[in-house]
């Protein structure tokens, strides 16, 4: 690092311990701004949206302020530079760019993420999306199309569609459905996962495209945020408790044997314990396959962190814990309805517990590990699922014939 002319951070605004990590990034960067006073210094993304004015007052080393929407610039700005000694700084939030033309440059792997769309119109109170990323745009189906293909080609094994808003994609008539099931018949594309949906605009449509399109994932990520309705409408979530409820069991009656993950968040500002045991109901009710749970933290700017009656420190880590916990009850308790089935496998990696073993998903986004046999990474495998343990199923290889 200390050898390089310039270091961009790239930066994410969501949680303030997202932001942590790039503070004390930056901390390091100032040490090399200072045996090195020519290294150029970016920081690029939301939290350059978000922070620009604390940046530029207290980073005063930071050369290259760049919202998300912004990126064109950075080639200009970066041979500005060496003649103006001013941070150059531009935060202008943009209600067409979507970098239909600019594909990332991608090295070997098995995913490729595709972003599909941008920005958020919700304004859930809690969140801090509409602000830094602006408004929602979705990019032309052709582009995602040819960018799909260009990554089978590249010998890219599944692609995930990505948007803050995944499912609300629309672009000149064509729904999230369409356009899935366009990049379905994309050729040698062996799997299509998707990320972020929101309940409100989950549809039948997008159910029946994934039942019949085989190489889409079987798997729906259902942020749930709360189960209380006082507080999903404070939120501004826009669905109640009842309704994600029926949502869910509506999943899995079109998706038999889907997989269902979820966001929720503790301590929102004014959630009582009575409110609290409200998500944990939800919970017992969806039994969600695993969930990624987060301690709520205000977001300046947004609604909510004008709220009153915000939930101390420890309560809401008491209330985190008591959600991992049962999560990971329910996990194991899905995942042991697998033990004895046969499962398709994409090979990802090598596990990490043992070079000798394998690790790859189901294609309802559950870990499994197994002994490497003659396959690589990339190989689709039939795998008889023996052990649930943890958060993780363990199978066996299936020989090409056992499997038919
Ligand atoms: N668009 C998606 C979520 C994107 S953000 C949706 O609406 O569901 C990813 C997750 O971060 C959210 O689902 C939420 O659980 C969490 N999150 C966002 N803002 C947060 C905040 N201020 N405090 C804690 N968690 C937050
Ligand atoms: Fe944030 Fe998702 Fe709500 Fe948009 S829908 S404001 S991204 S939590």
């Amino acid at each position: 690092m200390r050898d390089a002319d310039a270091i961009f951070v790239n930066t994410c605004a969501i949680r303030e311990h997202a932001e942590e990590k790039v503070h004390s990034q930056l901390g390091r960067y100032d040490l090399i701004k200072k045996e090195k006073p020519d290294t150029i210094i970016g920081v690029l993304g939301c939290m350059a949206q978000s922070l620009k004015h604390d940046l530029l007052e207290n980073r005063p080393f930071v050369d290259i302020i760049l919202g998300p929407d912004s990126y064109r610039k950075l080639p200009r700005l970066l041979s500005r530079k060496k003649e103006i000694h001013n941070s150059l700084v531009d935060t202008t939030l943009s209600r067409f760019e979507v970098y239909d033309d600019l594909f990332p440059s991608r090295k070997e792997g098995v995913n490729a993420w595709i972003s599909i769309m941008r920005g958020c119109d919700k304004f859930c109170t809690f969140c801090i999306v509409p602000f830094t990323r602006g408004r929602e745009r979705s990019r032309n189906m052709e582009s995602i199309i040819t960018e799909a293909t260009q990554a089978v080609e590249d010998g890219f094994t599944e692609i995930t569609l990505l948007g803050q808003n995944v499912n609300s994609y629309f672009y000149d008539g064509h729904e999230f459905h369409h356009l899935l099931e366009t990049v379905a018949h994309v050729k040698g594309l062996k799997r299509i996962r998707y990320t972020s949906p929101h309940p409100q605009d989950m549809t039948d449509d997008l159910l029946k495209t994934m039942l019949t399109r085989e190489n889409i994932c079987n798997y729906v990520h259902l942020p749930l945020q709360s189960g209380s309705d006082r507080i999903l409408k404070r939120m501004n979530r826009t669905y109640s408790r009842d309704h994600f409820i029926q949502l869910a069991h509506r999943i899995r009656e079109i998706l038999p044997g889907v997989g269902i993950s979820t966001d929720i968040i503790v301590g929102f500002p004014g959630e009582t314990e009575y409110e609290f045991s409200d998500t944990l109901t939800v919970m017992e009710e969806v039994k969600f396959d695993s969930a990624f749970n987060f301690k709520y933290s205000p977001r300046p700017g947004t609604k909510a962190s004008e709220y009153d009656d915000p939930i101390p420190e420890d309560i809401k880590q008491q209330r985190l814990e008591k959600i991992i916990d049962l999560q990971k009850r329910h996990t194991l308790e899905r995942n042991l309805d697998l033990v004895g089935t046969i499962q398709t496998v994409l090979i990802e990696k090598e596990s990490k517990m043992s070079s000798h073993q394998w690790a790859g998903r189901t294609d309802s986004n559950k870990w499994v590990i197994f002994d490497k046999e003659d396959v690589q990474i990339k190989d689709m495998v039939s795998i008889q699922i023996k052990k649930a343990k943890g958060i993780t199923l363990h199978g066996e290889m299936l020989k090409q014939a056992e499997a038919a």
